[in-house]
């Protein structure tokens, strides 16, 4: 019973402290918080590099613009003043040239017809030119060595006019002298004249033997431009580029009239290759940067596409023959920039062709150097840093999102799914593994975590110790209700008068003895006693001493049965003895020992007639023929009844009518 009783306090126990999860398999699975925290530094971060990189593109675009810009103006200045080196050279020259030939022009050297034809003779054709060995080379009688000289008058010219010839002569001689000099720069110097001739020291072409007959020398392009017709202002003269056929090169002819007052005597002049400038210069390049070369008039000199034939013969691209709307549109440009003047190198913004040009001025021809610059260039350079940037933060940006992962799996994913793990125990009640750390967890931290595993161990700590003063408390708590409840029910069974057991508890020992007799489980016998003359005591002593009379006569009684058996007061002045596992000879003993026993405490009563308090009973021992405890009962009680009628104080044990309703048969008894 006590076992029963525990299981249901702890039931209900449980009852009120477990919170049982709810089926914890199909609960709602949720995102790895390193996932998200990683996701989150994710794209927080690659909004922060594409910002910087789009910052850095803004920069890089703007740095890179300033310093190709600058590369451009020192490229253009360095070329323009390196390749103008050889048209200062030239103008030097026929400086010289020029001077070394008025010297002798205005000497008295004199020149005799005789002399003059010793260097020429008329062809079949009529012109005049210099005899061949001026060319091919002889050695003079003073040890000179005269080379390379050929010359032409065309046979519409006449070579009458003494000064005419003497001008031939003495250029010639200048040539001779001067010429060899030159001719590692140049291709060649030579004379024209106003009249319609030419000498040339030229050691690759015997140029003036060669030219035709009635070639109009002074009507031809540069030629004429020196004329005083042509060029009121004596000015030097640039020819375009054209190519020299016999040299296979690119040439550009220079000429500078000297005139003496309104005379013009001779033009020197220069042939240049401008092969090595244009290969420089006109260079194509694969990132799309170019450069031309073009005339302050119009003219293209030099462009990396290749001149057509038809080109090469006219020698010099002016504008309308160029079929370039580019070209056009940056000389339009050059021309609105520039206003003609140009000091230094000009940076010009071409936005209809996304480029910048950068033109420069050579010194001499003022040709234009023109670089072509396309700012696709720049983008893609200022693209270019962006991407690296981009690139490279995103390489670091994954390089830290790894070590971020792998940090924060060992501090914080770990000892999550271990707390995780020890939140379900305690959800299962299993505090004891939490507190005791069955369970792992990570509070060795050194951090919030760390903190929080203490707080949850400690948590489990006091959820289990408090389970346990509960459970020891209810323990506590059941085994006193069961105590009380014994004494409840000790104290329904027992009289209050005498402490000893009442009609109630009599009638259920009485009852269960009775059974186990018929269970054949052993026999018993049972006494019924009252008080004698008891109602004269109380008339005489008062009820209050009768009360006392009961109680001494009650503990007497209980004083002197054995241990197994037990008095009950039946009511009143009576009494009822069980003797368990007695028969009516045991019975009988311990009723004479009770007999003697209240004969012994001697209470007064003087209206008894024994002098003293005593007490009439009646025995009988269990039969199996009983069929219920009354009857049994009965026959004690009519026992008692004939000890009464049998002059009171003492005990009848045995009649020939057990059923006692006959008050005349012989009855056994005791006395004291
Ligand atoms: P008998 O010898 O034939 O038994 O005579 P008796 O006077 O004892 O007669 P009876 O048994 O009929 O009377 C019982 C008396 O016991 C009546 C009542 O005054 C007294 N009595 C019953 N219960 C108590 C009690 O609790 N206290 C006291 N003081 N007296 C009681
Ligand atoms: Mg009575
Ligand atoms: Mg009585």
């Amino acid at each position: 019973m006590s076992h029963q009783r525990d299981r249901s306090i702890i039931d209900v126990t449980e009852v009120n402290i477990i919170v049982k999860p709810q089926n914890v398999e199909n609960r709602y699975q949720p995102l790895s918080l390193i996932k998200g925290i990683l996701v989150k530094i994710f794209l927080m971060s690659i909004a922060i590099v594409t910002v910087v990189s789009l910052i850095s593109y803004y920069n890089a675009y703007h740095r890179e613009t300033e310093e190709r810009l600058e590369e451009l103006t020192t490229y253009v200045s360095e070329h323009v003043r390196t390749e103008s080196e050889i048209f200062r050279l030239a103008k030097d020259n026929l400086d010289v040239f020029s001077q070394e030939f008025l010297k002798l022009y205005q000497s008295d050297i004199k020149v005799s017809e005789q002399e003059f034809w010793s260097y020429y003779f008329v062809d079949s054709q009529g012109a005049t030119r210099m005899k061949r060995e001026y060319f091919d080379g002889f050695y003079t009688k003073d040890g000179g060595y005269i080379y390379g000289l050929s010359s032409f008058i065309g046979n519409n010219q006449s070579v009458k006019d003494p000064d005419f010839q003497r001008r031939l002569i003495l250029a010639g001689r200048v040539l001779s002298r001067m010429g060899p000099a030159w001719v590692n720069r140049f291709a060649n110097v030579h004379v024209a004249y106003p009249e319609n001739a030419i000498t040339l020291f030229y050691p690759v072409e015997p140029w003036g033997l060669h030219a035709r007959a009635d070639l109009p020398m002074n009507e031809l392009g540069v030629i004429r431009a020196v004329n005083k017709k042509e060029n009121p202002e004596r000015k030097a003269i640039w020819s375009g580029l054209y190519y020299d056929e016999t040299a296979k090169k690119w040439m550009v002819t220079y000429m500078d009239p000297l005139d003496e007052g309104d005379r013009h005597l001779i033009t020197p002049g220069h042939d240049i290759y401008l092969t090595d400038l244009v290969d420089k210069i006109v260079e194509n390049n694969n990132d799309g940067t170019y450069n031309f070369i073009i005339r302050k008039d119009g003219y293209l000199v030099a462009h990396p596409s290749d001149p057509t034939d038809d080109q090469k013969w006219v020698g010099q691209l002016s504008l309308d023959k160029i079929n370039s709307p580019f070209i056009k549109e940056a000389y339009r440009l050059i021309q609105e920039e520039t206003k003609g003047n140009l000091s230094e190198v000009k940076i010009i913004k071409n936005n209809a062709y996304d480029c910048y040009l950068a033109v420069g001025q050579f010194e001499g021809p003022e040709w234009l150097l023109v670089r072509v610059f396309p700012m696709k260039i720049i983008r893609e350079a200022a693209h270019a840093a962006a991407i690296r940037i981009f690139t490279e933060g995103m390489m670091i940006l994954t390089i830290i999102l790894f070590i971020v992962y792998y940090v924060m799996r060992y501090q914080a994913e770990k000892p999550l799914k271990q707390l995780t793990l020890a939140a379900e125990a305690i959800g299962r009640g299993e505090y004891q593994a939490v507190a005791e750390q069955t369970i792992t967890l990570p509070v060795q931290l050194d951090n919030e975590i760390g903190l929080l595993s203490t707080r949850f161990v400690e948590m489990a700590t006091n959820i289990r110790d408090a389970q346990e003063n509960l459970e020891r408390i209810v323990e506590e708590r059941t085994k006193a209700l069961e105590q009380v409840n014994a004494d409840l029910v000790e104290m329904s069974l027992l009289d209050g008068l005498t402490g000893i057991h009442n009609r109630r508890s009599f009638d259920r020992s009485m009852t269960r003895i009775f059974t186990d007799g018929k269970n054949n489980l052993g026999t018993f016998s049972i006494m019924m006693v009252d008080i004698d003359f008891f109602k004269n005591f109380n008339d005489t002593y008062g009820h209050a001493e009768g009360d006392q009379v009961i109680k001494s006569i009650a503990n007497t009684i209980k004083g002197n049965i054995r241990a197994e058996d037990r008095v009950f007061r039946y009511g009143g002045e009576e009494f009822v003895v069980i003797f368990s596992h007695a028969n009516l000879m045991i019975a009988k003993e311990v009723a004479d020992r009770i007999l003697q026993a209240i004969q012994g405490l001697q209470i007064l009563h003087r209206q008894s007639p024994h002098g003293m308090v005593t007490i009439s009973g009646g025995i009988e021992e269990f039969d199996p023929s009983y069929t219920s405890a009354e009857e049994m009962l009965r026959v004690a009680d009519s026992r008692l009844y004939h000890a009464k009628k049998a002059g009171k104080n003492r005990i009848v044990f045995g009649s020939s009518d057990p059923s006692g309703s006959n008050d005349d048969v012989e009855v056994s008894f005791i006395t004291a």
